[in-house]
C-alpha cells in the first residue's frame, strides 16, 4: 500500500457536506436526465467533477481578498498579478482573463480562422470548442502509450513529435496555425510532458514558422513530474523548471482554477510579440471588460496573485500528487484498471475495462460516473467518447482513444478517509459490474454536448 503523504497546512475553515440515501439517489439521477451536470451541488457527497475552481484558498489568500483594489482602471492587484505572472513565466506581457477558455476566446480568432488547423498533444473540450468556434479544425497527436492505460512510461501526456511533422506536411505548413501544448495533458490522464518534449515541439514550431501556445493549467503539477522523473532537472527547482518550460513557447492560455488554487480566473502570456498583445487588449476590452481586470474584481486578482506561488510550494505539490498515488494504490490492491502511472491531478478509471461489455457509443465512462454517484454520492464525470462528442463536419459520434471516468481531487479539500470511501465505492461497483447499463442520449446541443445533454439507460 503507498503511504499516505500528510497534509502541509492544518484546517482552519469547515463545510458541512451531507450524505443521501441510495433511493434518494436514485430519484435525482433521473430527475437531472442522467447527466451529472444537472445535479445539485448539494445532493452530492464526495464531488469529483472537476479540480476546476473547487480549490480551497488559504488564510493569505483570503486576507489578500481584502485587500483587493476594485480601481476600474489601474489597480493595485492588478500590478500585484502582473509582477507574479512575468517572475514565475519570464514573459512580457500578461493579461488576465475571467477563467481558460476566455483566454481561448480572445487569442485563437487572432491566429486560427476558417480552413486552418491546429495541432495539440491532445485538446481539452473547451478548448477543442473554440479552435472550431473559430473556424478551424483541432487534431491530436498524443504520444501511443497514452492511449494505453496499462503501458508504463514516465510523459505519456507528450506529444508524438513523427506524426506532428507528418500532420503539418499533409495539410501543408501554411494550413497549421498553432501549436498548443497541453501541460499537463488533461484528457490524456493528467499525464506529464516532459522538457526534452517541449524542445523538439517548439525545434518543429520553429522549422516551419507555426506559433507554438502553452495550455497552461496544470504547469505547477507538470513541473513536479519533471523534478521527480526527467534526469536532467532532478536538482531544479519547480521554479526554475516552469521558466524553462514556457521559455519555449511563444504564448500561453491558462484556467488558474487549477493549479493557481482560486476559485475564478485565467491568465494569457505572450512571450514578446507587442502587435499581438494590442489585438488581444482588443478582444478582451470588448468580451472580459478593461484590460486591467479583465472579467476579475480586484480582490480576485489579489487571491490569483498570491495563489501563482502557492501552487509552486514543493512541499505542497508533493501532498498533492501523492493523494493521486495513494488513491491510485488503493485501486493497484483492488485490480482496477486506471490511466497508469497516476497523473497530477485526478484519477482515471478505465471504465471500458471495468464495463467491458458497453460499447463507446452506449458510453463506459459516463455509466461508470453515474454508478458511482448510484452507490456512494460520489461526483465524477466521463473522458471518452460521450465528452468527444460527434464529427463537426459529419455529425457522427466520433469513438475516443479511451473510455476514462474522471475522478478529480480538488486542491487542499478532501482527506485520506474521503479518499478511502472513493476507493471502497469502485470496489463495490466492481463486483457488480456486469449489471452496470450503459446510456443513449435523448438530446444533445451541438457544441459541448457533454454539459448538457439528455440520457437514459438502456434496457
Ligand atoms: C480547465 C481547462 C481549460 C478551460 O479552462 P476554464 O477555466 O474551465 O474555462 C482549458 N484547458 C485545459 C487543459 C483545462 O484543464
Amino acid at each position: 500500500m503507498k503511504k499516505y503523504v500528510a497534509e502541509p497546512f492544518r484546517i482552519k475553515m469547515v463545510e458541512t457536506i451531507k450524505m443521501t440515501s441510495k433511493a434518494e439517489r436514485k430519484k435525482k439521477l433521473e430527475k437531472a436526465f442522467y447527466n451529472v451536470f444537472n445535479l445539485r451541488g448539494e445532493d452530492v457527497y464526495i464531488d469529483l467533477l472537476t479540480d476546476s475552481g473547487t480549490n480551497a484558498m488559504s488564510a493569505d489568500q483570503w486576507a489578500g481578498i481584502m485587500h483587493g483594489d476594485e480601481a476600474y482602471a489601474g489597480a493595485r492587484s492588478y500590478y500585484h498579478l502582473i509582477d507574479a505572472g512575468k517572475d514565475i513565466f519570464g514573459y512580457e506581457f500578461i493579461q488576465p482573463v475571467h477563467q481558460g477558455r476566455a483566454a481561448e476566446k480572445v487569442v485563437f480568432p487572432l491566429i486560427l480562422g476558417k480552413g486552418k488547423i491546429a495541432i495539440s498533444n491532445m485538446f481539452f473540450d473547451t478548448t477543442r470548442a473554440h479552435v472550431e468556434l473559430a473556424g478551424a479544425r483541432a487534431v491530436d497527436c498524443v504520444v501511443e502509450e497514452a492511449k494505453h492505460p496499462q503501458v508504463q512510461s514516465p510523459f505519456k501526456g507528450n506529444m508524438d513529435v513523427k506524426k506532428l511533422e507528418e500532420k503539418i506536411n499533409e495539410y501543408g505548413k501554411e494550413n497549421v496555425g498553432l501549436i498548443v501544448m497541453t501541460i499537463t495533458n488533461n484528457s490524456a490522464g493528467g499525464q506529464p510532458v516532459s522538457i526534452e518534449n517541449m524542445r523538439q515541439v517548439a525545434a518543429i514550431a520553429k522549422k516551419y514558422g507555426i506559433p507554438l501556445d502553452i495550455d497552461a493549467a496544470r504547469y505547477a503539477e507538470n513541473a513536479y513530474f519533471i523534478k521527480q522523473r526527467e534526469e536532467e532537472f532532478k536538482k531544479s527547482s519547480i521554479k526554475a523548471i516552469i521558466k524553462e518550460m514556457f521559455s519555449y513557447a511563444d504564448m500561453f492560455t491558462m484556467s488558474a482554477k487549477k493549479d493557481a488554487i482560486v476559485n475564478m480566473g485565467g491568465l494569457i502570456g505572450i512571450k514578446r510579440d507587442a502587435e499581438l498583445y494590442q489585438k488581444i487588449k482588443g478582444n478582451c476590452i470588448s468580451y472580459e471588460g478593461f484590460i486591467t481586470y479583465g472579467g476579475l474584481s480586484g480582490r480576485d486578482l489579489e487571491a490569483l496573485a498570491i495563489g501563482l506561488y502557492e501552487g509552486l510550494e514543493e512541499d505542497y505539490l508533493k501532498y498533492r500528487i501523492g493523494q493521486m498515488e495513494y488513491l491510485a494504490g488503493l485501486l493497484d490492491d483492488a485490480k482496477i484498471a486506471y490511466q497508469s502511472p497516476v497523473g497530477g491531478h485526478g484519477v482515471f478509471i478505465d471504465a471500458k475495462a471495468l464495463l467491458p461489455h458497453i460499447p463507446y457509443h452506449q458510453f463506459p465512462g459516463q455509466a461508470l460516473a453515474l454508478e458511482l454517484y448510484l452507490e456512494a454520492g460520489i461526483r465524477a464525470c466521463d473522458i471518452g467518447s460521450y465528452m468527444l462528442g460527434n464529427d463537426p463536419d459529419t455529425g457522427k459520434q466520433l469513438q475516443a482513444d479511451f473510455e476514462f471516468t474522471r475522478l478529480a481531487i480538488p486542491r487542499r479539500v478532501y482527506t485520506q478517509s474521503h479518499l478511502d470511501i472513493i476507493a471502497e465505492a469502485l470496489i463495490t461497483i466492481k463486483k457488480h459490474a456486469d449489471k452496470v447499463p450503459g446510456y443513449k442520449i435523448t438530446w444533445e446541443p451541438p457544441v459541448l454536448r457533454h454539459f448538457q445533454a439528455h440520457l437514459e439507460p438502456m434496457k
